[in-house]
């Protein structure tokens, strides 16, 4: 009975591939803003425009960095006043219930959407548990939804950054260190054991690079164990690293040799400034490469490699860059790989970028959304990142506000 179910899957499977080359395929163009914001009403784009505006303002995202932090410390009640505005722009809700509404709206475009539990900064090990226990939940409720294609998380939520630290560097560890790293080794295994009994595939996000050894090793290992079949777990590699593309291919020849495949989410990487920064201070050669143009030829290089070894690794394109993702795309259409085939993946993050996810789903490519969540007071780490990120560079408006903007213009509004 099996073997007949697994034949219908096999045939299944490949016919959704052939139709997918045979049918004609449509042109992509992120242009096209009435795609990227159908989803939005005339309010909603509005709300939107006034929001990117504001955070395009350098002197407002400082001080509002200053005063949230400061509210937070004093206990003063602000939650009202970030609920409505930047944190509904950018992340799902409090919880996993609260982010249907998002899982909904991406769904009915057919963008996945990927739970992203963003709370940081946490360091005892109830809290470790607790992370690893949401993580579980994203992955359950992730199981058998078509519409939620990949869970994640960040080691750092399962571990005290000091103890990577020290087990990147090869330090030695005391007795109760190596229960801790035991520990946290075990709350790598349950997320992943999960993830690979649920066939629900997972990434583990990279992170600095003075612990990124630690947790390529854990990933490496739990590839091996998980991904005999098929790409379950993926590492994430962050090309603004020079490292990365030998990594690359050095993990590549690892997986081959010993029968395992490999899952890829590639980035360009997010704390380049605290990279570089720390090398200086600490006097070692910086890992980041000496200018964004060969970060990008980095970045290109190992889609390039991943396009080439597609029958091992599957990957996921995790950038906001038109041209990285419009040449991906243009990539599979030339070498026949399906559209909807589920090795290769674009993502963005929730309320970034809209012209590229919604437009690459629309033409058939498989999109996902990272969507963070998580109590207010918890996520302002990461709304201040996104705030900051779209902060206009010499009072140059930036890219989320000029799309707004055309768009309202189109809507005449
Ligand atoms: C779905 C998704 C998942 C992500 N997961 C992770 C993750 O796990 N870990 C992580 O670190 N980041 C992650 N990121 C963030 C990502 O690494 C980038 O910071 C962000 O996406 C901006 O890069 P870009 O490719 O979108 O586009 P771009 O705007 O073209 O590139 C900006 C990036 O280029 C690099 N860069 C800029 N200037 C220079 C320079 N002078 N020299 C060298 N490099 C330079 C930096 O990485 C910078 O962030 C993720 C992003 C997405 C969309």
């Amino acid at each position: 009975m099996s073997g007949i179910r697994e034949m219908n899957f096999w045939w299944n499977h490949n016919l959704r591939q052939i139709r997918g080359l045979m049918e004609p395929q449509p042109g992509i163009s992120f242009d096209n803003t009435e795609i990227a914001f159908g989803y939005k009403s005339k309010g909603e784009l509005r709300k939107s425009y006034y929001l990117f505006r504001l955070i395009g303002n350098p002197g407002f995202v400082s001080f509002g960095k200053f005063a949230t932090n400061l509210a937070i410390n004093l206990h003063i009640p602000i939650g009202w006043a970030i609920k409505g505005n930047i944190f509904k722009q950018f992340c799902g809700g409090e919880n996993i219930a609260e982010c249907a509404r998002a899982t909904k709206i991406l769904d009915q475009f057919h963008i996945g959407t990927i739970l992203d539990y963003s709370v940081e900064g946490k360091d005892s090990e109830a809290d470790f548990d607790r992370t690893r226990d949401e993580t579980l939940q994203t992955i359950k409720t992730a199981h058998g939804n078509p519409h939620i294609p990949f869970s994640v998380f960040k080691v750092t939520g399962l571990a005290r950054f000091e103890l990577l630290e020290k087990v990147n560097a090869k330090e030695k560890l005391t007795d109760a260190e190596i229960a801790e790293w035991q520990r946290v080794r075990s709350r790598v295994d349950d997320i992943c054991a999960l993830a690979h009994d649920t066939d629900t595939p997972l990434f583990i996000d990279a992170e600095d690079s003075w612990i990124q050894d630690a947790i390529d090793q854990l990933t490496d290992e739990m590839m091996e164990k998980y991904n005999k079949e098929k790409a379950i777990v993926y590492n994430t590699l962050q090309m603004y690293r020079h490292d990365r593309l030998e990594y690359l291919k050095v993990s590549h020849q690892r997986a081959i040799h010993r029968g395992y495949f490999i899952g890829l989410k590639l980035v360009r990487g997010a704390y380049m400034e605290k990279e570089r920064a720390r090398a200086a201070e600490k006097n070692y050669r910086d890992p980041i490469q000496p200018d964004k143009a060969s970060c990008d030829k980095d970045f290109d290089a190992a889609v390039d490699y991943c396009i080439e070894h597609i029958d091992r690794i599957s990957i996921c394109a995790g950038t906001h860059n038109e041209n990285s993702s419009m040449r991906l795309a243009k990539m599979m259409d030339e070498k026949k790989i399906a559209r909807n085939d589920k090795r290769v993946y674009f993502a963005q993050l929730f309320g970034m970028s809209d012209h590229i996810s919604f437009n690459l789903a629309n033409a058939g490519y498989n999109v996902a959304k990272y969507v963070p969540y998580g109590p207010i007071k918890e996520v302002v780490p990461y709304l201040i990142r996104r705030a900051q990120e779209n902060t206009s560079v010499k009072g140059q408006t930036g890219r989320e506000l000029s799309l707004i903007l055309k768009e309202m213009k189109r809507r005449g509004m």
